[in-house]
């Protein structure tokens, strides 16, 4: 067959759009990304039979056609975003999401997310409702709190609690609470940026009560305590307690705002873990607003939440910031069904993961590691070997500086082996994994690990080693 009669027996594109597969595919993905795979595979397909005129290659070609678009067509279209194993025993891992949410509540969520929904209509009255009443009284309910919303992060918290109370007027804060919360974001910018005057007392060491008393005038807005979630201060140092600080604003009639950062509602040293500041606790001692993270230490979505007088939380609610920050319908469901979780603490502790993951016992992350351990040595190719070790990891996302949360780790090694480039390959396959790395061998951390995920994970550290 010369090479035009070979050229001529190529088939059309909507010939072979038709063909069943083919037709399936662009229903499933649209006619665009299967047609332009198809046009350029038939490309290939000319430059081939260019340079080499054979019948052969043209049957070969048609023969793997629709399997070959298909697996293109699917690793085309496959998320970028995309589940990932964490293997690096950090609960709180900002770079990986933060908090992962509670399956309960994305069972729920897609039944909520599929139709219209009442976001913002009161369905007793049949008119306009609001978007924060879904979790509104439960937040009540758990703090103490008169009253309650929430925005898109607690960085925007924050900046709405000083903009909304400070009111353009003087916001004292001490010097030891200026800190950053990442991402260049820092509490002078942030009461900088609300209009507010900042004015800052005592010293980066040390705070007293008098700090506050000698700086508040006329002038003065509000009071402004941060909790230096993040970082700790230790040796020569005082600050004022949060009592202290409420009293003195009480006797002024100044309101107290606080950034709680990773606002706990339960009291974590039940646990074995150290005490964190709870919310309820900064309500009673009569903070008038308060503002902390969703998808911290609450294990919830990301959101900064704001609860406190009604007074405050109203003029937050009514404040021009409110709508540029507002939650979505994800949220506000997502926020209504982990906030609802707490109602039972055991419970809580048990189905919400960032608080299951927190206060699971090195007893039984060492029977897990020493499953997957098993599991690895019976399957890795030769020459690879396997151990359980003790480690110790950050909770992360800035929540509990300094506190390490014993646990295990899987390691694994192999003579010769590039410990950071296994690393880098077991980051780019299909299920990427994140591990450490420590002399040289591969960590599993068992304290950010699903036993759900072993049988995957195994087959993927089987592969790159093999290779
Ligand atoms: C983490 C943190 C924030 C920022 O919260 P995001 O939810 O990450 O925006 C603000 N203040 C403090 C004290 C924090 O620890």
């Amino acid at each position: 067959m010369n090479k035009n009669e070979l050229f001529r027996k190529i088939p059309k594109v909507d010939v072979l759009m038709s063909r069943p597969e083919l037709a399936e595919a662009i229903e499933k993905y649209g006619k665009e990304p299967v047609v332009g795979i198809l046009r350029h595979a038939l490309e290939e397909l000319r430059k081939k039979l260019n340079e080499d005129p054979k019948e052969e290659i043209l049957t070969g070609f048609l023969e793997n056609l629709e399997n070959r678009v298909l697996q293109k067509v699917e690793s085309h279209k496959e998320a970028n975003l995309k589940h990932v194993v964490n293997a690096t025993g950090v609960i709180l891992h900002t770079n990986l999401g933060r908090a992962p949410l509670p399956p309960i509540a994305l069972e729920k969520l897609m039944e909520q997310m599929k139709g219209y929904m009442n976001l913002e209509y009161n369905l007793s009255e049949g008119k306009r409702g609001e978007r924060y009443s879904h979790f509104e009284e439960l937040l009540c309910h758990l703090t103490g709190a008169e009253a309650a919303m929430a925005v898109n992060n607690n960085a925007a918290a924050a900046l709405l609690m000083v903009s909304a109370v400070g009111d353009g007027k003087e916001v004292i804060v001490s010097r030891g609470e200026q800190i950053e919360i990442g991402g260049k974001f820092r509490i002078p910018d942030i009461i900088d940026q609300s209009g507010c005057t900042r004015i800052e007392v005592g010293t980066t060491n040390k705070t007293r009560l008098e700090d506050y008393e000698e700086a508040i005038t006329e002038e003065t807005g509000a009071l402004l305590k941060v909790h230096t979630s993040n970082y700790k201060l230790i040796g020569f140092t005082q600050s004022v307690e949060r009592d202290e600080l409420c009293a003195l604003a009480k006797k002024t009639g100044i309101p107290v705002m606080e950034d709680l950062g990773s606002g706990v509602l339960i009291d974590l040293s039940r646990y074995g873990l150290r005490k964190e500041p709870t919310v309820q606790e900064s309500i009673a001692a009569g903070v008038d607003v308060v503002c902390f993270s969703g998808d911290k230490l609450l294990g919830g979505p990301q959101a900064g939440i704001l609860v406190g007088k009604k007074e405050w939380i109203a003029k937050c609610k009514k404040h021009p910031l409110t709508r540029a920050m507002r939650i979505d319908k994800c949220t506000a469901a997502m926020l209504e069904t982990v906030l609802s979780m707490y109602e039972d603490e055991e419970y809580a502790v048990k189905n919400i993961p960032v608080l299951s993951r927190m206060t699971e016992s090195p007893e039984k992350l060492k029977v897990k590691a020493e499953s997957l351990a098993y599991r690895f040595e019976k399957e890795m190719p030769e020459g690879v070997t396997v151990g359980v070790v003790n480690t110790e990891t950050p909770i992360g996302g800035g929540s509990l500086p300094g506190e390490m949360l014993k646990s295990y780790a899987v390691t694994v090694g192999k003579a010769g082996m590039n410990a950071e480039e296994t690393a880098a390959k077991l980051r780019e396959g299909e299920l990427p994994i994140i591990v450490r790395v420590m002399e040289e061998q591969l960590l599993f951390d068992l304290r950010t690990m699903y036993e759900e995920e072993f049988d995957a994970v195994v087959d993927v550290v089987k592969e790159v080693l093999r290779g």
